[in-house]
């Protein structure tokens, strides 16, 4: 399945705080950011069982930037939807949503914002929503993807 992360208060702290990755010297070098706690594991493991791990995210970070990041980690990112690339896909369209997952053949969003969740449910698309302070958050995704697709 193709699945995509919000970046900001799910994977990279913000307004919301969470436990962070421990990162090296090259890691520090190629980002101030770091990445929620579990991250890296939860990736590797979707993307040995198959799926495809996308970013959509509404701030305007480069792909490239995005990009670099995660590969620092050793985690390869398909698809990267940035502001940019959201607003040029869906046209007029890109204003009245916040996100669309199904325009970029995404399966499953996962977010921190409940208003995503709303949107999922009027356009018909699948989220997970991440509250900050659920330590099992990895827990809780594998256990919603599973429960899909068995629902599926
Ligand atoms: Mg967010």
């Amino acid at each position: 399945m193709n699945i995509s992360f919000d970046l900001d208060d799910t994977l990279i702290p913000g307004v919301k705080r969470f436990p962070v990755e421990r990162r090296t010297i090259w890691q520090k070098l190629v980002s101030r950011e770091s990445l929620r706690s579990g991250t890296v594991a939860l990736m590797k493991r979707l993307i040995q069982d198959n799926h495809r791990v996308h970013i959509y995210t509404t701030s305007y970070r480069s792909p490239f930037y995005i990009r670099m990041l995660f590969l620092s980690y050793g985690i390869y990112v398909n698809k990267i939807i940035n502001k940019s690339v959201h607003d040029k896909t869906l046209e007029k369209r890109a204003g009245s949503i916040s996100k669309y997952p199904p325009a970029f053949g995404i399966d499953w969003h996962i977010d921190d914002s409940p208003g995503v969740a709303i949107e999922g449910t009027r356009h018909q698309f699948r989220t997970i929503i991440i509250p900050e302070n659920d330590m099992e958050w990895t827990t809780t995704i594998l256990t919603q993807l599973l429960a899909g697709e068995a629902g599926a």
